[in-house]
């Protein structure tokens, strides 16, 4: 079977092939979970010895396949121009249901064709190092803002791994381990919290993402202040770099702030409940736009 070809006739934009042992990264994800850089994500600490060694998170496994899978550079937006990141998709099924659905198919695709073999399908659903499988497997890099960055595409996608235990041959749809931020440090420079204290480097507890999606806590009126117009997420270190081109489009498919902060959960739910709004829930959304008009 052709993987890389029918990867992509499922939308997936890159894929790439890694064999199940120890993960490049994984030494410096501890030091950074020795650090306590995690914030309340405390989950983080979990696992240490799953995502060391892939092998135990399916028998026998021999090799990972890494997924890239594209979401669209258009900011959401808000009528009256307040913005979420772009990840978010809100007029989309959540990106975890979505792309477990593709990745699915893929892997009932490799047991055909290798009668026998066992899957594991992984959408954030599983303690591995995601970018570190995709970094070896060759199919690009990982910027200096921490994401994984695709030449040719940018970093405005989700990753997907399955695991299996299929004897695949060596396949790859592209070619760069190379660091190709060279010296650039635009996005080290854009981050308005100082969250990327060093390039690689994030103390999530600083990070706007994490403060808006996973912080359980009050938001400060600084934090509001940094947060500009965004009122979940942040795509800043994203926006700046090269590889996401320099076009910026934003897309109206949010309703307004004020809907927004008068929404009841039942009405949020029937909007908003299969999207990726429901992991922050109405709650955080309306702290955080809170935070920002005060
Ligand atoms: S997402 Fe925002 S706050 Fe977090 S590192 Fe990037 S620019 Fe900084
Ligand atoms: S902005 Fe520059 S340094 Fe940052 S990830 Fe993009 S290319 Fe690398």
């Amino acid at each position: 079977m052709n993987i890389v070809k029918q990867a992509k006739n499922l939308g997936f934009i890159a894929s790439g092939l890694s064999p199940s042992e120890k993960p490049p990264f994984f030494d410096a994800f501890c030091k950074w979970i020795d650090a306590e850089n995690f914030g309340q994500m405390a989950w983080l600490q979990k696992h240490r010895s799953l995502r060391e060694d892939p092998g135990k998170l399916l028998r026998e496994c021999r090799a990972i396949i890494s997924l890239a899978y594209p979401y669209s550079s258009a900011k959401p937006c808000t009528p009256d121009g307040y913005t979420m990141a772009r990840y978010s998709a809100p007029k989309n099924n959540d990106y975890h249901i979505r792309l477990r659905k593709k990745a699915e198919r893929l892997a009932t695709e490799i047991k055909a064709s290798y009668p026998g073999a066992k899957t594991r399908v992984c959408v954030d659903s599983a303690p591995i190092l995601e970018r570190s499988f995709a970094h070896r497997s060759g199919m690009g890099f990982l910027g200096k803002n921490n994401m994984f960055i695709v030449p040719g595409h940018g970093s405005y996608l989700f990753l997907a791994e399955i695991l299996t235990t299929a004897e695949l041959p060596p396949f790859l749809d592209r070619t760069t381990t190379e660091d190709l931020c060279r010296d650039c440090t635009r996005c080290v420079d854009a981050c308005p919290t100082g969250a990327l204290e060093s390039p690689r480097h994030l103390n999530a507890s600083k990070c706007l993402s994490y403060l808006t999606i996973e912080y359980g806590g009050d938001l400060d009126q600084e934090t509001g202040k940094r947060m500009g117009r965004c009122f979940l997420g942040c795509d800043m270190c994203q926006e700046v770099c090269p590889f996401n081109g320099l076009k910026k489009t934003d897309e109206i498919s949010l309703p307004g702030i004020t809907e927004f902060l008068k929404m009841e959960e039942r009405e949020f739910k029937t909007l908003f409940g299969q999207t990726a709004l429901a992991r922050p829930g109405l709650g955080r959304i309306q702290r955080n736009i809170k935070a920002i008009l005060h």
